[in-house]
């Protein structure tokens, strides 16, 4: 079967389904540009429920959660372009390269997805292009238009991460995740450090590479742009007054960030 990418959508999402793609302040004149892969616990209609109990879809391995909230929010202060994914990571994970086998998982933590058992080539091509290709292709269209204008342009990609894991309690309250980019994970780093109640993971509780991620990998290291990931623990920002204080506080850090960037020339005075 051959998909037309014309077509691509009315196969797995009907009309009235939204578009996997959402942005906030699309005019911000921010360096930085915010992603968030993992925004959205949606579930395109014609896949049912995936084969799980409707607990399973609101747990941390269906989307991150709480950093909706945060995304937004931070997006808003900054005035930073923000590109986030509405649909679940269950689907497909739009952090995972295609030929990753967790990209569409058959087992998260330890709970199984019948849903994603025993797929046929098709129907993963046609997850694929519904929700992760075009995501993809629109975060590679903002920086190719961004580049085009001259705007400095600094890639933050916004997770959130389970407090336990497995059954192992994670001690850090955020992270940093990096691989390439040795200009701004310092930097942030050491600002996240200087907040004195705060428990900072230098690549924990994750690090980037290429097997298992695909955002920074692709938009920013391959494209020599700074960038850095960041991981907030989810029960800091479950709720709304939790993500309103994350905000402020990154908003506040990566304003100081900006500044010591342009003191470096590392962007533009
Ligand atoms: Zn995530």
């Amino acid at each position: 079967m051959v998909l037309d990418s014309a077509a691509d959508t009315t196969l797995l999402l009907e009309a009235a389904e939204v578009p996997p793609v959402l942005e906030e302040n699309t005019a911000g004149r921010s360096a930085f540009l915010l992603t968030c892969d993992h925004y959205g616990r949606l579930i395109p209609r014609a896949l049912g429920d995936l084969g799980l109990p409707a607990g399973e879809l609101t747990r941390h391995i269906a989307w991150d959660i709480g950093i909706a909230g945060v995304a937004e929010q931070l997006s808003n202060h900054l005035g930073a372009h923000l590109i986030a994914q509405r649909y679940s990571r269950l689907v497909i994970d739009c952090n995972r390269p295609p030929v990753a086998p967790s990209s569409i998982p058959r087992i998260s933590e330890a709970t199984t997805i019948p849903g994603n058992e025993g797929l046929a080539r098709e129907a993963v091509e046609m997850r694929r292009q519904t929700i992760f290709d075009p995501y993809h292709r629109h975060i590679q269209g903002v920086i190719d238009a961004r580049l085009r204008e001259g705007m400095p342009t600094v890639l933050v990609s916004l997770h959130s991460f389970t407090p336990v894991y497995a059954g192992i309690a994670r001690p850090w309250h955020i992270g940093t995740l990096y691989q390439r980019d040795t200009k701004l994970p310092p930097l942030l780093l050491r600002l996240l450090r200087t907040e004195a109640d705060l428990v900072v993971g230098d690549n924990e509780p994750y690090a980037v590479s290429d097997e298992t991620d695909y955002t920074i990998p692709v938009h920013a290291e391959a494209r020599g742009l700074m960038n850095s990931g960041i991981e907030i623990r989810q029960d800091l920002i479950e709720d709304q007054a939790g993500q309103k204080q994350w905000a402020d506080r990154l908003a506040r850090i990566f304003t100081e960030i900006e500044a010591t960037l342009r003191a470096q020339q590392l962007l533009p005075a």
